[in-house]
């Protein structure tokens, strides 16, 4: 199965419908971070050179399928325009008013933008009315936003499906992500090592599972490695940890010795009295806790050991903070972690949120070989699943 691009198409005169991921932090109108609006521009551009005819349309926020202009997407329209050098023709009520009229009607130097597609509930239910008018007087269909990938949505699946199947393409953005996890799950150089941290196990056991059978070193960080360290009988203290799913540590302890991967847990540790942001550091140099603190961070062993098995590494993949990342006392271990994945010369892999973030404050996402535009959706492709905003764009 082939993934059917944007160069497959003739886009000479074609009306197209342009799905990307605009979602970015705006405050009282004003956009706090425009990267995505950046990363989508080669694409956009692509399109522009062959054909005015193109319709924006994006989701911000969460907005629950009702109107709230706190999520309009014209201060978004407003900063393409800028970056474009063309003038936006922003369209608020498309259900109201079909589009195709409108993309019909505007000349070379414009393009069009919907208003926030979650504005419509028909948007997350994947809705048929909706689908139908989202698709009406539309060539072709082009899908650039990977972090939705993994949502079923009219705009991800429904509108794709209305079209014929050579209709359909992946823009330059999509297809970026889709080759750098492609490569980590299907052919990572070894030694390859897997970093994950966050808060749960059972957030991310299907994500560990998959990896398993490909990695060669799993590296475990945050509020997960509690877990662990509790399951091996280490004195954990006050740490929070799932009591309740300790059988997700040991399938993982027995799938991880069958495939003969190494797992590295905490050495020492980052720790406080109690769970706020103005806490007093305490750094405990041995791997267990004294009853009353409670693990927050790695400590410098640990960030030593961690680094030293990722700097041999060929490929690595890390997902989710060492520690609670947000509160300044305890970003020490993932911002260190972050540095020493951006020195790996192999080939290095960040997905989620938060990793993002991490790499981005540490200042060094330039070094890394692929930041993953997609949270949820990168981590649910390496688990080895068909995404369904993936699945309608192969051939
Ligand atoms: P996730 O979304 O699963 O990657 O989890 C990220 C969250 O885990 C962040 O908000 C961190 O603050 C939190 N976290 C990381 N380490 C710890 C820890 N040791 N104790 C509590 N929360 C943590």
């Amino acid at each position: 199965m082939h993934l059917r691009t944007l160069k497959d198409f003739d886009l000479k005169g074609k009306k197209v419908f342009l799905r990307l991921d605009l979602n970015v932090p705006v405050k009282n109108g004003v956009i706090k971070d425009d990267t995505r609006i950046r990363e989508a521009l080669p694409t956009i551009k692509y399109i522009l050179e062959h054909t005015h005819k193109v319709a924006i349309a994006s989701h911000l926020g969460r907005p629950d399928g009702e109107v709230d202009l706190n999520y309009s997407l014209e201060p978004v329209g407003l900063r393409l325009a800028e970056l474009l050098q063309r003038e936006v023709v922003f369209v608020n009520d498309y259900v109201k008013e079909p589009y195709d009229q409108v993309l019909g009607q505007v000349d070379p130097q414009q393009f069009v933008l919907l208003e926030n597609l979650r504005f419509n509930a028909g948007e997350t239910k994947n809705d048929p009315d909706f689908c139908r008018l989202l698709a009406k007087g539309v060539d072709l269909y082009v899908n650039d936003a990977f972090g939705t990938a993994h949502r079923a949505h009219a705009s991800t699946v429904g509108v794709a499906e209305l079209l014929d199947p050579e209709r359909r393409a992946a823009g330059f953005l999509m297809e970026k992500e889709i080759q750098a996890l492609t490569s980590i799950l299907h052919h990572p150089e070894a030694p390859f090592t897997v970093v994950m941290g966050g808060a749960k196990v059972s957030d991310k056991i299907a994500v560990i599972l998959s990896l398993l059978n490909r990695c060669n070193h799993l590296i475990i960080g945050g509020a997960m490695a509690y877990t662990f360290l509790k399951y091996k009988g280490v004195n954990v203290g006050a740490s929070k940890v799932e009591a309740d799913r300790m059988d997700l540590v040991e399938t993982i302890f027995r799938n991880a010795e069958a495939r003969r991967v190494q797992i590295h847990l905490p050495l020492d540790h980052g720790c406080a009295s109690t769970f706020k942001e103005d806490a007093v550091r305490e750094d405990i140099a041995e791997q267990s806790i004294p009853g009353s603190l409670m693990g927050l961070d790695i400590g410098p062993k640990t960030v030593n050991a961690y680094s030293q098995v990722i700097a041999k590494s060929k490929t690595v993949f890390w997902n989710g903070p060492m520690g609670v990342f947000e509160w300044k006392a305890f970003a020490q271990g993932t911002m260190d972690i972050a540095r020493a994945v951006a020195a790996c010369a192999g080939r290095t892999v960040v997905g989620g949120g938060d990793s993002v973030s991490a790499v981005n404050q540490a200042g060094v996402s330039s070094k890394i070989s692929h930041v993953s535009t997609g949270g949820g959706a990168a981590l649910e492709f390496l688990e080895g699943r068909t995404l369904p905003g993936i699945k309608v764009l192969l051939k």
